[in-house]
């Protein structure tokens, strides 16, 4: 038989088991930002898990310990601000370099803990191990959302508008800067460049965006993009069975994206911004009757600039609306194995 690669998407489903949960708390098990299990209460229990592996999540030399800290802990968190949870509790596990020295361990511990701080995390656990090359972190994270009121990927509808809560980009183009664009960055408004550095390195998950919205009862799917957008939305219409129509140029984009295009990040910053990954924003769909309250509500009351992006249609499949007409898009984005 031939030999096959499998991709990423392929290797989860082959984990996803054979139907069925053994114990009937799992309300949610593989497949969403969370599990989530109903232990009897009023709130259900989310929990997520998160790898960053040296030289595939980071770079050693392009990342401060404090930064690696905190981003493994807010990548965490943005998967339970994906539910519309409330983050509670963390557990950290490292297998690090041998040799590796203090400062780069205090550095790696105060940025955790600093963002843990920031969303009223606790840290309660973890594992230490020496690794035999390159350093491994895994989090895992544990919150709480009303069992009722746990936002999944699979309710998008026909009818729906899809939201981005942020600019996206941003983190792909922090990351350009850093690696094959460090030449250029020079180039760039230092307060530009400080904008997708600190977007790529100090991710901000939006719990507060997350809790609103599953208050408001409007939002029918959510998720954080962090594959890029159209591999993300992609999700969300295969869970919900529906298909999306994608504002293609139209999408806005953030002025220090087209700045960093500008100098060779990239051709069409738009394009750009779909299929980067890491952006840490929730993606959602809410029926387009509420798109004006939403982006109102959330523009006066959280100060969060939403950006409407797509439009659910019940053909599977994304399309992708252009000057030229509408095409159908692949989703691009990352892919560990791709
Ligand atoms: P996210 O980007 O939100 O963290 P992923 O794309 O990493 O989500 O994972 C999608 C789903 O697959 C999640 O429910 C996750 O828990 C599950 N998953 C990923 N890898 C594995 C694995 N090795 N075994 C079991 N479940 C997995
Ligand atoms: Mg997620």
């Amino acid at each position: 038989m031939a030999e096959r690669r499998l991709g990423e998407f392929e290797i989860i489903d082959m984990f996803r088991g054979r139907g069925g949960h053994r114990h009937d708390w799992v309300q949610h098990g593989i497949g969403d930002d969370c599990a989530v299990l109903d232990l009897g209460g009023e709130r259900s229990l989310l929990v997520t898990t998160d790898l960053m592996v040296e030289r595939v999540h980071y770079l050693r030399d392009a990342i401060t310990p404090w930064q690696l800290g905190w981003k493994a802990m807010a990548v965490n968190i943005s998967d339970i601000a994906a539910m519309g949870g409330t983050p509670r509790a963390a557990f950290a596990a490292a297998a690090l370099q041998p040799g590796v020295d203090a400062a780069f361990l205090e550095g790696l511990r105060d940025g955790m803990l600093a963002c843990a701080d920031r969303y009223g995390v606790d840290l309660l656990g973890g594992d230490t191990s020496r690794a035999p090359q390159d350093g491994v972190l895994c989090l895992t994270l544990l919150g709480t959302a009303p069992r009722d009121r746990v936002l999944l990927r699979s309710g998008a509808r026909p009818g729906d508008v899809a939201f981005l809560g942020g600019p996206v980009g941003l983190s792909a183009a922090g990351l350009w800067l850093l690696t094959q664009g460090a030449e250029q960055a020079g180039r760039l408004d230092p307060a530009h460049r400080d904008r997708l550095v600190k977007a790529h390195l100090e991710p901000q998950p939006q719990v507060e965006l997350g809790l609103w919205l599953a208050e408001r009862g409007l939002v029918t799917s959510m998720m954080d993009v962090s594959d890029g957008v159209l591999q993300d939305l992609g999700h969300i219409c295969r869970a919900s069975g529906v298909g999306a129509l994608v504002a293609g140029e139209a999408l806005p984009v953030d002025r220090a994206l087209v700045q960093a295009g500008a100098i060779g990040c990239c051709e069409q910053p738009w394009r750009f911004a779909l299929s980067g990954g890491e952006d840490y924003v929730l993606l959602f769909t809410a029926p387009a009757d509420h798109q004006d309250a939403l982006v109102a509500g959330a523009r006066h009351e959280l100060g969060i600039e939403l950006i409407p992006f797509a439009w659910i249609e019940p053909e599977p499949g994304l399309r992708l609306f252009g000057a030229d007409g509408i095409h159908s898009a692949r989703p691009r984005g990352w892919d560990h194995f791709g």
